[in-house]
């Protein structure tokens, strides 16, 4: 008799030579492949312990965001759920809600500066009961068993099954599309959830999330610490989470920007300089001044006049990134042999390590908090960068 490995082996054979382009080579992608068709077909028949969300959601990529109630995955094993009480708004939100980046599918329910109170907890989870304050960044789920996941990089998982907090297809769960932390609740895997210091002021620490670890990561990678000289470029949520941290980091931390009257604003953080780069004087005054810059500006601008201001193995930092490419003169890199280099959020551990690093140094963003149904007046501000520094929701308010 033939035992079921070969009768599987048999059939994937049979079903290559049939359609040799759709069917994966062995038995480990077959058992994906069925679980992708259906999984979520499955999923659909079992509606009964879904989980019942109010949210603001956009329809389309013109539409202002609305409330909208939806439902989210049962509670699996190893899920937790959170009542979120605040979502901090990131550009990113915009972007995608407008359909920037391409490929948004609507309604779409941003927000992953999320924090709240676990509510429920799976019967495998260990690491967080009801009570506990929780939060949640960017991602939700990623493969676990690559390179990239099993040394705390899940954001470049190798499998390319990053699962990001909304506008992600969940294929580590139920393959349906992600609802994000701007709406009451929200479902996900324990492994991507983080323990948030109690001490740190709840109304203020959901931007962490995002922002923070943005500039944690990138600042922490490159051991920044005291004697070192650290320009933090372009004020806004990114940079001003930048100051804060190379500053309790013990690094000298000079705030680099075109207009002169966030001078005041800089010092108030923590920035212990201004470069006010109008000024031709000041520009040469910090010629081959910096260890490190931080570049937060994603709007386009001359890396080439900022790069000057490195010192000879400097290290420039790219955590905004204009759309278009950017423009930089091989020389400016090659005389002083400058490192250019950019970073990418942060892992889940990192992720941990920054909220406790904020709780340690007491750090917090500097923050509006609003009403969601005054969300579409708040992104407007954000993109007339009219806000000092980031917008939170109070979740309570959309409660009907
Ligand atoms: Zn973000
Ligand atoms: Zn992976």
């Amino acid at each position: 008799m033939l035992k079921p490995f070969f009768c599987l082996r048999s059939v994937n054979i049979a079903i290559k030579l049939l359609y040799p382009s759709v069917i994966p080579a062995n038995l480990a992608q077959i058992k994906l492949w069925i679980e992708n068709i259906f999984v979520s077909k499955l999923w659909s028949i079992k509606k009964d312990n879904m989980i019942k969300s109010k949210g603001y959601a956009a329809k389309d990529s013109t539409s202002p965001l609305e409330y909208w109630e939806f439902e989210r995955r049962e509670l699996g094993a190893n899920d937790v759920l959170i009542d979120i009480l605040y979502s901090g708004i990131c550009h990113s939100d915009i972007h995608q809600v407008h359909d920037e980046w391409g490929g948004t599918q609507y309604p779409i329910v941003p927000g992953h500066e999320i924090v709240g109170r676990i509510s429920a907890v799976g019967s495998g989870v260990t690491k967080f009961k009801k009570g506990d304050l929780a939060g949640v960044g960017c991602m939700v789920a990623s493969c676990g068993q690559c390179d990239n996941c099993k040394s705390d990089q899940q954001q470049f998982c190798s499998e390319k099954k990053t699962v990001w907090t909304y506008n992600s297809k969940d294929v580590m769960h139920d393959h349906s599309y992600t609802f994000g932390g701007y709406s009451n609740n929200i479902v996900a895997d324990a492994d991507f959830v983080l323990h948030v210091p109690e001490s740190l002021d709840i109304k203020k620490v959901a931007p962490l999330l995002c922002a923070g670890i943005t500039t944690y990561s990138p600042l922490k990678r490159w051991n920044i610490s005291k004697g070192h000289k650290v320009g933090v470029l372009g004020l806004g949520g990114l940079g001003h989470m930048a100051v804060k941290i190379a500053v309790a980091m013990g690094a000298e931390v000079t705030m680099i920007s075109h207009s002169p009257r966030k001078k005041e604003d800089a010092a108030l953080l923590g920035a212990h300089k201004f470069l006010n780069t109008h000024e031709a004087e000041e520009i040469k005054e910090f010629s081959s001044y910096f260890d490190f810059i931080i570049d937060t500006v994603s709007a386009p601008h001359d890396y080439n006049l900022y790069l000057a201001l490195l010192k000879t193995k400097g290290v420039y930092i790219c955590v905004g990134i204009p759309a278009a490419p950017m423009q930089i003169n091989g020389r400016s890199i090659m005389g002083g042999n400058k490192i250019l280099t950019a970073s990418s959020i942060g892992g889940i551990q990192e992720t941990q390590d920054m909220l406790d690093f904020c709780a340690q140094h007491n750090i917090l963003p500097e923050t509006e908090m609003i009403d969601i149904d005054y969300v579409n007046e708040a992104y407007q501000r954000v993109l007339d960068s009219d806000v000092k520094y980031r917008f939170v929701i109070d979740m309570s308010t959309i409660e009907k």
